[in-house]
């Protein structure tokens, strides 16, 4: 049985991609992996749906066990992918999602060197900034320093190999399905 792919979707703050990564898992058979954060849950998340939203002291215990495959520091929280999950789905052949940044994102791919890399963007950036503060989730401070992010996360998006416009939810996810597709006729191929 071929190994699953991994699929690593990152993008700027604000940008929507957990909205189409919620279609994409949704509309196609696609294990996403759930990540631990230490950041506090939005109105209407849930633990273990969108996150395992656990305390600092848990993650570092995590880090300590070698319980991740990844993690970083995003604005202030620790985020990281367990290793379980990922490791399980691709070995019985399921193609995994990772939404991740950057950081995180580079480390999986040094790893994985097939993992595919898909940074999602939006169709301007004036569209970014309205979607992050309509979202109204966030502080003024927190966006504030998301999307200075943003501006440090810019230099690493040529490192990805997809590069992906969010349009709409749907085109969006319909792309990143069309890009994973692809390469397992690339495998097979070969
Ligand atoms: P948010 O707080 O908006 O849910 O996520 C902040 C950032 O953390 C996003 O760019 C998201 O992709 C990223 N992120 C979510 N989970 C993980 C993870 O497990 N590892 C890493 N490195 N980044 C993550």
């Amino acid at each position: 049985m071929r190994q699953g792919t991994l699929a690593i979707v990152s993008g700027f703050s604000g940008v929507g991609k957990g909205t189409v990564v919620k279609d994409l898992v949704k509309r196609y058979p696609y294990a996403l992996s759930i990540s631990a954060t230490t950041r506090q849950p939005r109105e209407g998340e849930q633990h273990g749906r969108e996150y395992y939203f656990i305390q600092r002291e848990e993650f570092e215990e995590m880090i300590r066990r070698g319980e991740l495959f990844e993690w970083a520091r995003y604005v202030d929280n620790y985020y990281g992918t367990p290793k379980s999950f990922a490791m399980e789905a691709l070995a019985e052949g399921r193609d995994v999602i990772l939404e991740i940044e950057v950081q995180g994102a580079l480390k999986i791919k040094a790893m994985v060197p097939e993992a595919l890399m898909i940074f999602v963007v939006p169709p301007s950036m004036q569209v970014l900034k309205e979607r992050l503060v309509g979202r109204g989730t966030e502080s003024q401070e927190a966006i504030a320093k998301r999307l200075r992010r943003t501006v440090e996360e810019l230099p690493f998006v040529q490192q990805y190999e997809y590069v992906v416009i969010n349009h709409t939810v749907e085109s969006c996810a319909d792309e990143i399905h069309a890009i994973v597709s692809a390469s397992h006729a690339k495998l097979e191929r070969n």
